[in-house]
């Protein structure tokens, strides 16, 4: 038995959940994964139930569970709410409570949705690479100081820091997910000017003695953005800090050609969780409209990395990309005049889970 704790959020997060949930149970009904579910509470839905966005009980049975399959949390709603109770404090908070140390975002361009990224189709085509972003280091928790006198002058400074058993731990799992795909890792850094990357760029060396069977290079970040607009498919696994890989895993994700459909997994030591990389959608919420294939791509992600279920994780996957192909599209993806058959949330569930 796998416990799965679901946390829907807001907004869309819901109805996104509940797909990715139907689509388990038919993938479990099919390879006898043995899966369970408890759904808890995050976010603005938390808050204004509990008074806070991630409640202890959330926590623990996170904590507990052999996944976490997320939805979306925030929302106009809550706007005026004290910062440090606003609804996104779930994601940090679960961040840090989980020590999700790692961030995967694959972006893999279905051959149906090419003319639907902002790059040319013959660039685009074929592109299935994934970012693997170091979650909780990095200047974002590094010391901060928000407003100092300096001769005679305000500012304000971040400390960016990385360890080697921080930059050892990422780049260990970088290099093992190049290993059971096509074998490229390319670590991304400023080593040109920056010490921590020049710290980061010799641990990386030195981790690859260990995977003689990884082909590595090193770029970086300026080329790396360069590079993944002019030739996106050079890359097969790219592994970066925290500060670049935000950076450049938001510039990946729009070759893709929708948000709706991009998946996200946070490793951890204790477990995973895993998440569409949009947010609640609040313009859409409760209409029927929502695009469900980020998040049941990110639940395909939770068989793969969680439950090492591979066949399982890849007939979702299979399902969802000829789900595309014979012509079913949500609103966001949707265009006239190409013979789409436009479908809302359930009905693209009903589509994938037919195709399992
Ligand atoms: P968003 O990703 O929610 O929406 C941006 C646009 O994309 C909207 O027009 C929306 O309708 C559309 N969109 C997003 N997901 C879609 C889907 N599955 N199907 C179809 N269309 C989709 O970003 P935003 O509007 O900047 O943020 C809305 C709220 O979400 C804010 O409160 C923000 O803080 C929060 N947020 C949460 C997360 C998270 O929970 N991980 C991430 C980003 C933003």
């Amino acid at each position: 038995m796998s416990k799965i704790v679901v946390i829907p959020g807001d907004g869309i997060g819901k109805e996104i959940t509940e797909s990715a949930v139907e689509v388990l149970k038919k993938a479990d009904a099919k390879f006898n994964l043995n899966l369970e579910y408890e759904f808890k509470d995050a976010g603005g839905t938390a808050y204004d139930k509990f008074g806070m966005p991630l409640p202890e009980e959330t926590l623990n049975a996170c904590k507990n569970a052999d996944a976490v399959l997320f939805g979306a949390v925030g929302g106009n709603k809550w706007d005026n709410v004290k910062a440090e109770l606003r609804p996104e404090k779930a994601i940090l908070g679960l961040r840090k409570g989980l020590n999700l140390y790692a961030n995967l975002r694959p972006v893999k361009v279905i051959d149906s949705l090419v003319d639907n990224s902002p790059l040319k189709p013959q660039l685009v085509k074929g592109v299935d690479l994934v970012i693997v972003r170091e979650l909780v280091g990095g200047i974002y928790f590094g010391d901060r100081c928000e407003s100092e006198i300096k001769n005679n002058s305000e500012r304000a400074w971040d400390l960016e820091n990385y360890s080697v058993p921080e930059v050892e731990r990422i780049t260990k799992l970088a290099f093992e997910t190049a290993k059971i795909r096509r074998g490229k890792l390319t670590s991304v850094d400023k080593a040109n000017v920056l010490a921590t990357s020049r710290l980061w760029r010799r641990t990386v060396n030195k981790i690859a003695e260990n995977f003689s069977d990884v082909e590595l290079n090193h770029l970086y970040v300026d080329n790396c953005a360069m590079q993944l607009c002019v030739n996106p498919k050079q890359f097969d696994v790219i592994v970066t800090g925290n500060l670049f890989g935000d950076i450049l895993s938001d510039e990946a994700a729009v070759i893709g050609g929708s948000i709706g459909l991009m998946p996200s997994a946070s490793i951890g030591e204790l477990t995973s969780l895993y998440e569409p990389i949009h947010g609640s959608a609040p313009d859409i919420a409760g209409k029927g409209i929502a695009n469900p294939m980020g998040t049941i791509l990110s639940a395909a992600m939770l068989l793969r990395y969680s439950l090492h279920a591979e066949k399982a994780a890849q007939s979702i996957e299979s399902a969802v990309e000829k789900t595309l192909a014979d012509g079913f599209r949500t609103a966001d993806i949707y265009s006239d005049g190409f013979n789409f058959k436009k479908i809302g949330t359930v009905e693209a569930t009903q589509e994938i889970c037919k195709r399992i």
